[in-house]
């Protein structure tokens, strides 16, 4: 089952062979505009959503999957969480000292997220560079605290492509990584029973065509399963978390123009186009020496 937002807060069931959406907002209940949690809704209380949709098939609009403008699948999380070196060959192409299993996780700011159909604004930073990084982003269902490694799995809704956006240098991590757009996510959600094993996808990502990443999550020295379990013994995770699990080798510069590809493999695929904004500076990447 693939799930979308659309059209200003409306959570769409994929349906007809990716034809079609099925507006299933109406199961949903009464809710302020504001803040658009609709698929936070729609996950949390995902066993009686699918109990309305059998009732009440009939009478839910359907629209083309084509004419839907898509937004992301989840746009107001309770929390960001985001894993670094992650997979030893992007430690190694950085040089880092910092390992996942050593240096746990950081937050990247919710306002970051954007979906599949809108741009990258890269920040006017002269001398620095702003890198794609090609991340499998898991989407959780039953929230928790201290949840073992053993039973991680039970509580993941579903998976969703991310390009975790990075402005390269020795500012706060969490700075050079929130700035707005700097979080394209989707196109939809895959609920994890179409993925049979989250801990062996190939993904890709390719700038203009050209593939600059290629890896398989098989990779990542914690798994999904340890993210789960190692997040959670800090954090009570919420329905509707993201948790970014991290980058493999190949990270590069983007640049206005730049068409940006993401596939995973049973997950899904999107491409951002990618424009340069004329804000966004501050006195620390002033001050602070560029490091790229
Ligand atoms: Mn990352």
């Amino acid at each position: 089952m693939k799930l979308v937002s659309f059209g200003g807060d409306r959570v769409g069931l994929i349906d007809n062979d990716r034809k079609d959406v099925v507006d299933i907002t109406p199961l949903l209940g009464e809710a302020p505009h504001f803040p658009p949690m609709n698929m936070v809704r729609a996950i949390a209380n995902f066993p009686e959503v699918i109990e309305g949709l059998q009732r009440s098939r009939g009478s839910l609009n359907v629209h083309a999957l084509d004419a839907v403008e898509l937004e992301a699948p989840i746009s107001w999380p309770n929390k960001f969480v985001a894993f670094p070196a992650n997979y030893q060959d992007h430690i190694e192409e950085m040089s880092s000292r910092n390992r996942s299993t050593v240096n746990g996780f950081f937050l990247k700011a919710n306002s970051s997220i954007i979906g599949p159909q809108s741009q990258i604004t890269l920040p006017m930073l002269p001398g620095y560079e702003v890198h794609h990084e090609c991340e499998l982003a898991v989407i959780i269902g039953q929230g928790g605290r201290h949840i073992s490694p053993e039973s991680a799995l039970d509580h993941v809704f579903g998976y969703t492509c991310l390009v975790d956006v990075t402005v390269r240098g020795s500012q706060e991590r969490v700075m050079r990584k929130s700035y707005d757009t700097f979080a394209p996510l989707g196109p939809w959600i895959t609920t994890k029973d179409e993925v049979p094993d989250a801990d062996a996808l190939d993904l890709q990502l390719s700038v203009n065509g050209e593939v600059r990443q290629r890896a398989n999550t098989r990779d990542l020295l914690l798994n999904v399963p340890s993210m789960i379990s190692l997040v959670s013994s800090v954090s009570t995770l919420y329905p509707g978390d993201v948790i970014a699990t991290g980058t493999p080798a190949g990270v590069g510069p983007l640049r206005e123009g730049d068409t940006v590809s993401i596939r995973i493999e049973s997950v899904g695929s999107m491409s951002l186009q990618v424009r340069q904004g004329d804000g966004g500076s501050n006195l620390a990447f002033e001050r602070a020496t560029s490091v790229v």
